[in-house]
């Protein structure tokens, strides 16, 4: 069995991972465009117990990312300079290249072939090719696949910073120009991720869409200056984008699969892109452990478990989306209590009787609030 998994990001790396340890006569290769400590971004969230499912197919993965995670047990919303914790709402976070290479190592521990920039501009010939190739997935690209792409209208950009924060925080900050939103958390003990957003028309007027990347960030540090206590935003091929919603109604033609973000995205909103690819992985390793070599019955055995979930997960996360896509009129409108509980309540998941279970000292602050 000749397995090419195309890109190195979560997605591919374990299930090249779990595949290998599984079958370890099978040939299993990953082409990654870039090298190996190549990385967009700065950390990654997880919501908490997201791990929880990794310490069953790879302990080892899950003992080393608990160990170095930043973790805390409450979210913060920030609005007119008044903080709201909401507590039982824990996250924990990692630095994304420190994720990726543990899984690297572990990957070369088993056996796996790596090859860094190496680009594949089709699928090469193999028995079975995932696509594990991100957002701009050339897998995708192949006859068969059925893609949707909505593209939401809020600009983001992704940026680091020194500053400490205590825990996963919503900052709201109105300027001259409109509203923002930084989300922002620790991710190691000295570095910390701070992604802004604003709908369009502030962008623009913010002049945002002239300016470089000093200039942009010299713009979002005065914005949030009250929050950055002095420390400067940190670049690392920043650039401001919108989200695509994508999805996807067919997830593998022919010996071709689709996993992780190639598949589908999930808003970061939610934090839950990282641990949506490593259960794609984990399902797909765990389709060929009963199909053995039989590719059709393990694609179709690897929908038929994933789809139900992902379609439910996609539709709370677009729902979490639309909610920052109006978020300048809900601060307007609502004060930082009232912001916290529209926010918890976004995806409309969240009946008040869950949320009093869940986090029981917001739900009485807005008791007494309202
Ligand atoms: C602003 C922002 C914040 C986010 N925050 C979080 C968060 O807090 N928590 C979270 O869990 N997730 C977060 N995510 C999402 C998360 O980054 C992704 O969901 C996750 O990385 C998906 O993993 P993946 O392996 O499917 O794809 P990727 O991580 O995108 O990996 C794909 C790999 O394929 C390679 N590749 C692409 N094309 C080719 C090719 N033709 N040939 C060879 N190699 C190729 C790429 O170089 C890349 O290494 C965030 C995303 C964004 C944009």
């Amino acid at each position: 069995m000749r397995i090419c998994v195309i890109g190195a990001g979560p997605a591919g790396l374990l299930f090249a991972l779990l595949a290998k340890r599984r079958f370890p006569g099978w040939d299993i290769e990953v082409a990654e465009q870039n090298p190996p400590d190549a990385t967009f971004g700065f950390g990654v969230v997880f919501s908490q117990g997201a791990l929880a499912f990794l310490e069953r197919d790879a302990p080892d993965l899950h003992a080393e990312l608990t160990a170095r995670m930043q973790a805390w047990p409450m979210q913060r919303i920030v609005h007119r300079d008044e903080a709201i914790d909401i507590d039982g709402n824990g996250f924990s976070a990692i630095a994304r290249l420190q994720l990726i290479q543990f899984l690297q190592e572990l990957c070369r521990a088993a056996g796996v072939e790596m090859q860094f920039g190496r680009r594949l501009e089709a699928p090469p010939p193999a028995d079975l090719v995932v696509g594990a190739d991100g957002l701009n997935s050339v897998v995708r690209g192949t006859p068969g696949f059925a893609p949707r792409i909505e593209w939401l209208s809020n600009k983001f950009v992704w940026y680091g910073t020194r500053q400490r924060f205590e825990c996963l925080t919503l900052t709201f900050r109105e300027c001259a120009h409109g509203a923002f939103v930084a989300h922002h958390y620790r991710y190691s003990p000295d570095m910390s991720t701070f992604i802004v957003e604003c709908d369009a028309t502030t962008w623009r007027r913010a002049g945002l869409d002239r300016m470089d990347d000093a200039a942009s960030r010299g713009y979002c540090e005065r914005v949030f200056a009250a929050d950055l206590g002095g420390h400067a935003l940190v670049s690392n091929n920043s650039t401001w984008r919108q989200f695509p919603l994508l999805s996807n109604d067919v997830w593998s033609a022919g010996n071709r699969v689709l996993i992780g973000d190639a598949l589908r995205s999930m808003h970061f909103s939610i934090g839950s892109g990282t641990r949506l690819a490593f259960e794609d992985a984990i399902a797909l390793d765990r389709a060929f452990g009963e199909a053995g070599a039989d590719v059709p019955a393990a694609l179709a055995a690897f929908e038929r478990e994933r789809r139900p979930v992902v379609e439910k997960l996609f539709s709370a996360a677009s729902a979490s989306s639309y909610w920052y896509e109006a978020f300048p009129a809900r601060m307007r409108r609502l004060d930082a209590l009232g912001l916290a509980y529209d926010y918890m309540t976004r995806s409309g998941r969240m009946s008040d009787e869950r949320l009093r279970a869940l986090a029981p000292d917001f739900m009485t602050k807005v008791k007494k609030g309202s």
